[in-house]
């Protein structure tokens, strides 16, 4: 079957038409998390390069970050930022001739708020274009227990649903810090909460399916960051657990859950494939690119020291206006984080895939 998409934002029916043809084709899409201009447009500029749909995320500090961090009012800042974002978005991905969906990452429970605030600058968009700003927010409370973790979901989801808005929730927990929450000490091969029971799965698919339409970052050992190997065991088969249980429980077709793959940044390239293979549509990475970034201006400060002590060469009379203007280093991060990210798409077997037409 092949499928047809307008380039720009995809919300609503349009986005389940994205999931469905990346399930079917068995690749999924990278979500690549974005602080700024900078980090937005490299991540369009490498999913046109690749011909490949995308994934932008913001966390709630990469929203904060967007608007500033000197707002006095660090939670407006949050919201305000991640709106200024999505409309950036929203004017430039058409250009870049993919589709784009528009998601914001892990909402602890203080975080509530924030996910709340956007969906009604979504409600507001959709009273004015029928669609909503954001394809879809994530909630994660699996810090809680389960109970009040899918009574939320459930809440916040039958606000979003009418709104084509899609929810991600978590069950079990990613190991590793992101963005100061979470922790390097669960970080273990034999820690059960980094393995989310299929049980879990299943229940939150009864009560959510009817509801509107949700994914499902579930543990299989997975975790944020990049650590020694050893460290992190990745069971994928725990996937394939959680899709059969559901499948045959509510016989429904194969791999009933849209399934999102956290922590993706320095994973075993084998255990991405079999992650695929179990209806992982969604990989998030931003360690990585957040590397690649750097890396690429570490090297030019590096090589152009003494541009970044003066602005005049203090011995020879050179001027090194050239070298110091931000936009040449800048650049240099977003081509470094273009080619990062062209891995990526590749391992994901997302390359040429795009729906955009
Ligand atoms: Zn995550």
């Amino acid at each position: 079957m092949s499928y047809s998409l307008k380039p720009g934002v995809v919300t609503g029916e349009d986005y389940k038409t994205l999931l469905k043809a990346a399930k079917e084709g068995k690749y999924a899409l990278p979500a690549v998390n974005a602080v700024g201009t900078n980090s937005v447009n490299a991540v369009l500029e490498a999913a046109a390069k690749n011909k490949s749909d995308v994934i932008i995320q913001f966390s709630n500090s990469g929203g904060q970050f967007f608007a500033g961090k000197s707002l006095p009012n660090a939670f407006e800042a949050k919201v305000l930022g991640s709106v200024s974002a999505a409309q950036h978005v929203h004017l430039l991905a058409e250009k870049y001739g993919v589709c784009v969906i528009l998601h914001t990452d892990h909402a602890n429970k203080g975080l509530i708020p924030w996910v709340e605030a956007l969906i009604g600058y979504s409600e507001e968009h959709y009273k004015n274009t029928g669609s909503p700003l954001f394809s879809s927010h994530m909630l994660d409370l699996s810090a809680e227990d389960i109970d009040f973790n899918l009574s939320e979901s459930e809440r916040l989801l039958k606000r979003m649903a009418p709104i084509g808005l899609s929810l991600e929730i978590e069950l079990g927990v990613t190991g590793g810090e992101e963005d100061g929450v979470g922790s390097d000490d669960d970080i273990g091969a034999d820690n059960p909460l980094l393995y989310t029971q299929p049980e879990d799965c299943l229940r939150a698919y009864k009560l959510l399916s009817p509801i509107g339409h949700f994914s499902l970052a579930a543990s299989f050992g997975n975790v944020h960051g990049v650590y020694k190997p050893g460290n992190v065991k990745l069971r994928p088969e725990i996937l394939k657990n959680s899709q059969d249980l559901v499948k045959k429980t509510c016989s429904t077709g194969e791999k009933p859950l849209d399934l999102v793959f956290h922590g993706g940044s320095g994973s075993d390239k084998a255990k991405i494939a079999d992650a695929l293979s179990y209806g992982v549509f969604k990989m998030n990475i931003d360690t990585d690119t957040q590397f690649a970034y750097a890396k690429a201006i570490g090297k030019y400060v590096n090589d152009n020291q003494k541009a970044f002590k003066y602005q005049i060469d203090p011995e020879d009379g050179t001027p090194y206006k050239k070298q110091y203007d931000p936009r040449k280093f800048l650049r240099l991060g977003e081509e470094s984080m273009v080619r990062r990210l062209d891995e990526a798409f590749f391992d994901l077997g997302s390359v040429g895939k795009t729906l955009a037409s």
